[in-house]
């Protein structure tokens, strides 16, 4: 499979997922919208951008898409969850405590950076395939990665802590990538879903 046949979905019922179908689309895949659980059949690979988890968890509920999601990552297809959808897909979420799809066995805290530091920009550094790579990073009432399962690998870090990880199939970042012009964590994510769509 070559990478410009990827086709991957954004779930697009709150938050950003504009941006993160422009820069997906900046990587040569194809991109679909998904709004209702059947699209997820068409996709190769999912993004659960960012947005107000709370909202998100509710519309995805009304709209079926807990077992939907459940089912797609079930089927070895990969998953990434940027800031509220990292929240999501987390296995705890506390402040407060809330229900989450728990594909992924980290813990966070939500809006943890405190009112000071609601948003702000740090640069980092990712290790993507093997490589070292300085990251700017846009943080945006982002949670914190509290507890980081044995089975989970962190990909990157600010200030010492991990700020995004993965765990097979499943890959998630407290900031938006899609807010700069660096395609870096898009690519990462488009090669996952290459590798997870050959035999
Ligand atoms: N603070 C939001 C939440 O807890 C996440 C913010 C974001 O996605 N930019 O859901």
């Amino acid at each position: 499979m070559t990478e410009s046949r990827l086709k991957i979905g954004v779930l697009a019922l709150q938050g950003d997922f504009a941006l993160h179908a422009k820069a997906l689309e900046r990587c040569g895949v194809a991109v679909v919208e998904v709004r209702k659980p059947e699209t997820l059949a068409e996709v190769d690979g999912l993004v659960v951008p960012g947005g107000e988890s709370t909202t998100l968890l509710r519309l995805m509920d009304e709209w079926g898409f807990v077992p939907a999601i459940e089912k797609f990552h079930g089927a070895g297809k990969p998953i990434f969850g940027t800031c509220a959808g990292l929240i999501l897909l987390a296995r705890d979420v506390e402040n407060p405590r809330q229900p989450s799809l728990g594909l992924i066995d980290v813990g966070v805290e939500r809006n943890a950076y405190g009112r000071q530091r609601e948003s702000f920009e740090a640069a980092g550094v990712a290790t993507l395939d093997g490589r070292e790579t300085p990251l700017e990073m846009v943080f945006i009432r982002a949670p914190r990665i509290r507890r980081v399962g044995p089975g989970v690998e962190t990909l990157a870090r600010h200030g010492g802590e991990p700020v995004m990880a993965r765990e097979g199939t499943v890959l998630v970042a407290t900031f938006h990538p899609e807010l700069t012009d660096d395609p870096a964590v898009h690519r990462f994510f488009c090669r996952m879903v290459e590798q997870a769509g050959s035999p």
